[in-house]
C-alpha cells in the first residue's frame, strides 16, 4: 500500500522503534521507585525532557508529558476553566480544542473566523481575550496559521497564547514554537508511536490538575510516566528535525508536481486554499464529481492509501470543519478528499497516485454513464 494519510498518524521512524524497544527492554522500571535502576529511568526520562526543550526552544521544566494532544489540549482548556476569562479559538481548531473548550470554558468561548485564505488575522483578536488558542497548522488543509505574529500579537496585549502544533511539529522548523506561552504536540504525527504527546507551559511552576493521583510530571500529571514512549518520540523528533529543510523543499516540489499532473487531467479540480501558506505535505482536493468515498474506496482497491475529510473524524458523515468554516456546498463537502505525504513519500509515489487517481476518474466516469 502506498501511504497517503500522514495528517491521521505516521508509520514510527525506524530509529524511533529503536529507541523504544531499547528503553522497554532495559529500562522498564517505574521512574518514581527508589532503588538504582529506576533511578537510572527517572535519569533517562530528565534528559529526554532536556533533549525535547532543546528542540523546541523552551525550558525543560515547563513541558508536561501526556497522552497526545487530545489530552493535552483537554488539560489546558480544563486549567483555564477554573479562572475568570473568555477564551478565543479559531472556527478550524481541531475537535480537541473546539469541543474542549465547549465543554470546559461553556459560554465563554469567542469563534474567531477565519478569512477566505484559511487564516486568522492578529488584529481579529480583541481584548476581551483571556486566553488565546489558534493552531500552527491545519490538519485537514495544511493551512499555515501566522502563529508568531498571533503570539507576538498576544503578548503586546498581555493573552496568553497558545498553539496547538500537532501537524507542525516534524513537518517544519519547531524551534521557535516555545516562544509561545503554551503549546501541544502529539508523537505519532512526527514518527514516534502513538499514545504519547506533550504540553508546554507558560511558566514551570504553573499547575495543572486535569490529571490527579499521584505525584508524577511536578505534581502536573499523575500517572506512571510512559518513559519509553517518551524516549521513542524525541528520537523521532530529533530525526526529523535534523533533515526538515531539506525534505521540506524537496517535498513542496514533488507535491507540486502532483497537482500540476491532477490539473491536467482533471482540469476542473479545485485545491482548497492553494494559495495560501501550506504545509508540504497537504493536499486537499475538491473533485469535480462524484462522491469522495467512491473515489476512496477506488483508490483503496488501487493501494492508495487516502482520506476523505478530517481523518480523526472521515467516519463521521460530512463533517469537515474546514469546508464549514470556508462556506462550502454539502454537495462540495461531499466531493472532498485529502492526501497527505510524508517524508518518505518518493516521486514515484505521487506519481502513481495522480495516475491512479486518472483511472478512477474514467472508471467512475464510465458508471455513471452506464
Ligand atoms: N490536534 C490536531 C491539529 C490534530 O491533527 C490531532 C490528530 N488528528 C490532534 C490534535 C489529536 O492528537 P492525538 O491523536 O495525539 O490525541
Amino acid at each position: 500500500m502506498i501511504y497517503f494519510d500522514h495528517n491521521a498518524t505516521t508509520p514510527l521512524h525506524p530509529a524511533a522503534l529503536e529507541a523504544w524497544l531499547k528503553a522497554t527492554r532495559d529500562h522498564w522500571y517505574n521512574a518514581s521507585s527508589l532503588y538504582r535502576a529506576a533511578a537510572a529511568t527517572a535519569q533517562r526520562l530528565d534528559a529526554a525532557r532536556e533533549r525535547l526543550a532543546e528542540l523546541l526552544g523552551c525550558d525543560a521544566a515547563r513541558i508536561v508529558f501526556t497522552s497526545g494532544a487530545t489530552e493535552a489540549n483537554n488539560a489546558l482548556l480544563a486549567s483555564w476553566s477554573l479562572r475568570e476569562g473568555r477564551v478565543a479559538i479559531s472556527n478550524i481548531e481541531h475537535p480537541s480544542v473546539r469541543e474542549a473548550a465547549q465543554r470546559w470554558l461553556q459560554g465563554r468561548v469567542m469563534e474567531l473566523a477565519v478569512d477566505s485564505s484559511g487564516r486568522i488575522t492578529p488584529t481579529q483578536i480583541r481584548s476581551e481575550a483571556s486566553w488565546v488558542s489558534i493552531m500552527a497548522a491545519n490538519n485537514e488543509s495544511g493551512v499555515l496559521q501566522p502563529w508568531e505574529e498571533l503570539a507576538n500579537h498576544c503578548r503586546q496585549h498581555g493573552i496568553p497564547f497558545h498553539t496547538d502544533a500537532s501537524q507542525w511539529i516534524g513537518k517544519l522548523n519547531a524551534t521557535a514554537l516555545g516562544t509561545c506561552d503554551y503549546l501541544t504536540g502529539s508523537a505519532h504525527k512526527f514518527g514516534g508511536p502513538k499514545g504519547v504527546g506533550f504540553l508546554v507551559l507558560k511558566d514551570e511552576n504553573e499547575a495543572l490538575r486535569f490529571m490527579v493521583g499521584g505525584p508524577q510530571e511536578a505534581k502536573r500529571r499523575a500517572g506512571t510516566e510512559n518513559y519509553p514512549g517518551i524516549e521513542a518520540m524525541v528520537t523521532a523528533l530529533e530525526q526529523t528535525t535534523a533533515s526538515i529543510d531539506t525534505i521540506a523543499q524537496e517535498q513542496t516540489r514533488l507535491r507540486d508536481a502532483f497537482v500540476a499532473q491532477m490539473k491536467l487531467s482533471i482540469p476542473e479540480l479545485k485545491i482548497v486554499n492553494e494559495y495560501s501558506p501550506r504545509l508540504w505535505n497537504t493536499v486537499m482536493l475538491m473533485m469535480p464529481t462524484h462522491d469522495n468515498r467512491k473515489w476512496l474506496a477506488r483508490l483503496s482497491q488501487r493501494g492508495f492509501a487516502i482520506s476523505t475529510g478530517s481523518a480523526c473524524s472521515s467516519g463521521a458523515e460530512g463533517s469537515s470543519v474546514v469546508l464549514t468554516a470556508l462556506g462550502a456546498t454539502h454537495a462540495e463537502l461531499k466531493r472532498t478528499l485529502r492526501v497527505s505525504g510524508g517524508w518518505e513519500t518518493g516521486e514515484s509515489d505521487w506519481k502513481a497516485l495522480a495516475d491512479a487517481f486518472d483511472e478512477v476518474r474514467q472508471d467512475l466516469d464510465q458508471s455513471t454513464r452506464r
